[in-house]
């Protein structure tokens, strides 16, 4: 399993001051995803051509000839890339950078130590997020067990787009889950996201039945998903059951993925679909449907 980013000082995964994790790996692929670089398992070399200076260190380092710089940037001579490192390492100005990184349990934990004063002063923790964690089940496991043992608050901020046998396994370790809540028709859940929404509602319900604590987060988009029936079935489904979310945050649209694709070599929105951040208004009128419904609810992390 690869880390593809630690977060310091993060303030808006969880409750208080976080140090977030970021597993590398989804099996969702929502159009509007901020962090691409999670939705692969394994590590890519990502390329900045803003940073790109010309000097060839690169392609004088790769030991299979697989680099050639060009009037667009460096470029891929067409051999295989091995993921080996060494162009990313020689580069001096990080125009080349590796998404994806091993850590041991101890590196980790190590990293974690040194923000313990500032997450227990806050009531903050750690939170592993990605991608999508549940995608590792044992290392997460792993993880969230040490973590346990230290006595730090643990958050699973997730899609819930897993087995229920994977969820039972992590629900004995996580304090808290913050789930996406993308859309409640499967059939445009599926357009958006790749996948239907069937085994996610499922799993909210598995943890609104067994009382663990968890935080609904709806990521608000014109065009997708921010239409006041959808908003409405939300509420109905959310209102209905047995534990209800300790809050659901309504979080606006951005289109800040479109950077790091292009860094990826990746297409945002490939489709073109028509997506657009909802008028404050709207989130205001969307955060009042949920209060409405008896449901505590705002704007934002
Ligand atoms: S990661 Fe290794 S194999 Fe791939 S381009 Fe860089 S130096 Fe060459
Ligand atoms: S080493 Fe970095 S700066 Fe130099 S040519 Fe390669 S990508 Fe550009």
């Amino acid at each position: 399993m690869y880390i593809f980013d630690i977060k310091r000082f993060a303030i808006n995964d969880g409750p208080g001051i976080r140090v977030t994790l970021f597993m590398k790996g989804c099996p969702l692929r929502c159009v509007w995803c901020h962090n691409p670089e999670g939705l692969n398992p394994n590590r890519q070399k990502m390329y900045v051509k803003k940073k790109c200076i010309g000097c060839r260190s690169c392609v004088e380092a790769c030991p299979r000839g697989g680099l050639v710089l060009t009037r667009d940037g460096i470029q891929s001579t067409g051999v295989e890339c091995t993921l080996c490192g060494t162009c990313v390492e020689e580069c001096p100005t990080l125009a080349l950078e590796m998404a994806g990184k091993e850590y041991s349990l101890s590196e980790l934990m190590n990293l974690v130590e040194k923000d313990r004063v500032v997450m227990e002063t806050s009531g903050g923790g750690v939170t592993l997020c990605g991608g999508e964690p549940l995608m590792h089940p044992e290392a997460l496991v792993e993880i969230l067990e040490e973590l346990g043992r230290r006595g730090l608050h643990r958050t699973v901020d997730t899609t819930l787009y897993a087995s229920e046998a994977t969820l039972e396994k992590v629900i004995p370790h996580a304090d808290l889950f913050m789930v996406d809540l993308k859309h409640m028709d499967s059939d445009k859940h599926r357009k958006y996201t790749g996948v239907p929404n069937e085994p996610i509602l499922r799993n909210i319900r598995l943890i609104a039945e067994k009382g663990i604590r968890y935080w609904i987060r709806i990521p608000l988009i014109e065009g997708v998903n921010a239409d006041e029936a959808n908003i409405i079935r939300c509420a109905e489904f959310l209102k209905e059951l047995p534990t209800r979310p300790e809050i659901v945050n309504i979080l606006p649209y951005h289109d800040i993925g479109i950077g790091k694709h292009k860094r990826l070599g990746s297409d945002y929105n490939p489709d073109e679909l028509v997506m657009s951040t909802p008028s404050q208004e709207w989130q205001e009128h969307c955060v009042e449907i949920f209060k409405s419904y008896g449901l505590d609810s705002k704007i934002g992390g």
